[in-house]
């Protein structure tokens, strides 16, 4: 069974950065679910994404699945944003198994909202307008907090802090994991 290891957390939260890190330290692959997303070129996702919405969960997992699938096995997953909405939480808690792959931890990175509305700005990516992130904000709160609560019930919530240096935070979910 290959490992897989989920980052949730609000927008800005470092998950991209993080998943980044720990892939190397475990020789795994990052996949992000918005670099995905964005490749897919589909105007339809595109244009949600801009609006700072979530993309529905079928489109979701249709674009993702394969990429999961391209994975060796041997090699884990760090999955940075793929379980944003309950039924993709489900989708995989069911799913991955089929595929070899058990869902080793969920990170959640928690930074508080102002926090992540600064990081936000100075990312300056273009769905990172005002407009977009408060629809991403109420989508988060919306749609990806009761994820929380799933996972949490499941026993694979690991939360760690996300305020602090990059270094920091690295070492903070090295030691939950
Ligand atoms: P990110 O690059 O992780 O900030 O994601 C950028 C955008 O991709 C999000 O604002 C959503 O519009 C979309 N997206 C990423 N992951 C998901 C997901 N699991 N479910 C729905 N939409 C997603």
């Amino acid at each position: 069974m290959g490992d897989v290891i989920v980052f949730m957390g609000p927008p800005g939260a470092g998950k991209g950065t993080q998943a980044d890190i720990l892939a190397r330290k475990l020789g795994g692959v990052h996949l992000s679910t918005g670099d995905i997303l964005r490749a897919s070129k589909e105007s339809k996702l595109l244009d949600m994404m801009e609006r700072g919405e979530l993309v529905d969960s079928k489109d979701l997992i249709r674009v993702t699945q394969s990429a999961l699938e391209a994975v060796p096995l041997d090699q884990p997953i760090i999955f940075d944003g793929g379980s944003r909405k309950l039924p993709e939480a489900e989708h995989w808690m069911e799913n991955l198994p089929k595929m070899k792959r058990r869902l080793k931890a969920v990170i959640f990175l928690n930074v508080h909202e102002e926090e992540s509305v600064q990081r936000n700005l100075l990312r300056g990516r273009n769905d990172d307008t005002r407009e977009a992130m408060t629809v991403r904000f109420v989508a988060y709160r919306k749609d990806t907090e009761p994820v929380f609560d799933y996972y949490r019930k499941l026993g694979l919530l690991k939360e760690v802090d996300g305020i602090g240096t990059i270094e920091e935070v690295a070492r903070r979910v090295e030691a939950v994991l």
